[in-house]
């Protein structure tokens, strides 16, 4: 079997903002699936658990302070996927993007005074 090494690289901060504009969707939150049980007592769901329904697709996202789910359609819930897996990447980036800033800035200025982190 061979063996992926990942080494910690740091981006460079011009990659990072290539990738960043690259991306076209961005949404929070998280995809569930749910197996239903419809309820009919002559339907297979009521007794056999691989015959339950769906799965239905439900976004789950925060609004403020207000936790919103949603029921979406398979399609939607990908859609989604994709841009709440884009979200998290804009996150990365933005940290490394920050990470190389701090740098560059303090680099830039090496003759300012530094505060003391208490
Ligand atoms: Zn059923």
């Amino acid at each position: 079997m061979a063996k992926h090494k990942k080494t910690p690289q740091r981006l460079d901060p011009k990659r990072a903002r290539q990738l960043i504009a690259k991306i076209e969707k961005v949404c929070s939150g998280t995809i569930t699936t749910r197996m239903k049980v419809c309820g009919k007592p002559e339907c297979r769901c009521a007794t056999d658990p691989d015959a339950r329904h769906g799965p239905y697709y439900e976004w789950t996202r925060r609004e403020g302070k207000r936790l919103l789910h949603s029921v979406v359609s398979a399609a939607e819930a990908n859609d989604l996927q994709t841009a709440i897996a884009n979200y998290r990447k804009v996150q990365q980036l933005m940290k490394e993007w920050e990470a190389h800033s701090v740098e560059l800035i303090r680099s830039t200025h090496p003759q300012s005074p530094r505060r003391n982190h208490h």
